[in-house]
């Protein structure tokens, strides 16, 4: 028998005990903790299919699994990292989710529909984060100048999109990692994600139609060409000479635009999927014809194409130094140099923006306590 201080301190033990998520568990972890606890194999089996085909939203809606089977898995594990804090719909039809994670931190993700001309809906994008915040710093964006909070977990990155799902009870048919975070520097969860996301016991959508964009971390770009189910690669270019990218992506010092580019190579050679190049048209800064010249290079070195992305404006972040300085090129501007692209070969796409009445559009989602959303 405890004495009541005892039992009190035990109380407590139990209750700051953090519970492990779940959904960090790939389907071969789970197994050897499920073998630890004398469970049969087929066991992990229904486990996985309550969590990602039937979706259950409790350890006690299982039904499949004997009744102390959930009991345990309860006290131990945790099935939810994320809930939604609030959503904003923006004319287009895209949604931003607020979501906070279990120790109040707050993140991002977007929902992008696609509505053909008959006004029926062809497919569902969803943009999600790898972090809370970014510790990169560029100097167009707004997630940059939040800072870093913090690297998602896995669980924290597949669960925005069941999430998603869920809320909107429809399938996502794309899935772009291009919200809050750089994914190549929270490596080791977003390569876990990934891989659930793709297993086949916890298949959340096909490799193919995930796209991991990057600022550059040329080394980790070679690292992902070789995992299992690597995703399609966007590159955030945004300037054609070390020195003017320099000025707005700091850590391609580290990573200069021939290191780069070798490492994009090297990943399409191994997955064979054409690369995306990301380009932000900024007035006088990365739009002369010689930038057209280079970035013609650069995109015919592998099949890719360039994706001009209208620039969003981030002076809600109160920008300082290059950041003041740096304004969208005007439409005829950037018709202009896609023209010049497209006639030395080069597949452009000029991209018209989402959710720019909800700041849902990239590089706008930043957040603090200050300018939460959806209030
Ligand atoms: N860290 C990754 C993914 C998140 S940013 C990366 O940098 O690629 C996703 C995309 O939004 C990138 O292409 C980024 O360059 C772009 N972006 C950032 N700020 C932007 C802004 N203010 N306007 C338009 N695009 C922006
Ligand atoms: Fe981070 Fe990407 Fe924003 Fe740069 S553009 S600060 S890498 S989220």
């Amino acid at each position: 028998m405890r004495d009541s201080a005892e039992n009190i301190r035990y109380i407590i033990k139990e209750k700051i005990k953090p519970k492990r998520q779940i959904k960090d568990f790939s389907f071969e972890e789970m197994k050897e903790y499920f073998e630890s606890k004398g469970e049969a194999n087929y066991r992990v089996n229904q486990l996985f299919d309550e969590i990602y085909s039937n979706r259950a939203l409790s350890f006690f809606e299982m039904t499949t699994l004997p009744k102390g089977l959930r009991q345990t898995l309860s006290e131990e594990f945790s099935l939810h990292s994320l809930k939604i804090d609030s959503k904003r719909i923006s004319q287009d039809g895209s949604i931003k989710y607020l979501f906070e994670l279990n120790d109040s931190n707050l993140i991002e993700a977007v929902y992008m529909p696609w509505i053909n001309e008959e006004g029926e809906m062809e497919r569902s994008t969803l943009c999600i984060s790898s972090m809370a915040g970014c510790p990169a710093g560029c100097a167009f964006c707004a997630t940059g100048m939040l800072g870093f909070k913090r690297n998602l977990t896995p669980s924290e990155i597949i669960e925005q999109i069941m999430l998603v799902e869920a809320d909107l009870n429809l399938k996502i048919n794309n899935v772009v990692i291009m919200g809050m975070g750089e994914p190549l520097l929270n490596y080791a969860n977003v390569v876990k994600s990934l891989q659930l996301m793709t297993g086949e016991k916890s298949k959340i959508i096909g490799r193919r139609k995930i796209t991991l964009s990057t600022a550059g971390i040329a080394t980790k770009i070679k690292l992902l060409a070789n995992i299992d189910s690597p995703p399609k690669l966007a590159i955030s270019l945004h300037a054609t000479t070390n020195a003017t990218r320099q000025k707005i992506i700091p850590i391609s010092k580290s990573f200069d635009i021939s290191s780069l580019m070798d490492a994009i190579e090297f990943y399409y050679r191994q997955t064979k999927m054409p690369i995306t190049y990301e380009y932000i048209v900024f007035d006088g800064f990365n739009d002369t014809p010689e930038d057209a010249e280079r970035l013609r290079k650069i995109a015919l070195r592998v099949p890719s194409r360039v994706n001009f992305i209208p620039y969003n404006d981030i002076s809600f972040t109160n920008p300082q130094g290059i950041s003041k300085e740096l304004k969208p090129a005007t439409s005829e501007k950037i018709a202009e140099f896609a023209n010049a692209l497209r006639s030395a070969g080069v597949a452009v796409i000029v991209r018209d923006t989402y959710g720019r009445d909800i700041e849902a559009a990239c590089g706008q989602l930043a957040l603090s306590k200050d300018n939460k959303v959806g209030e």
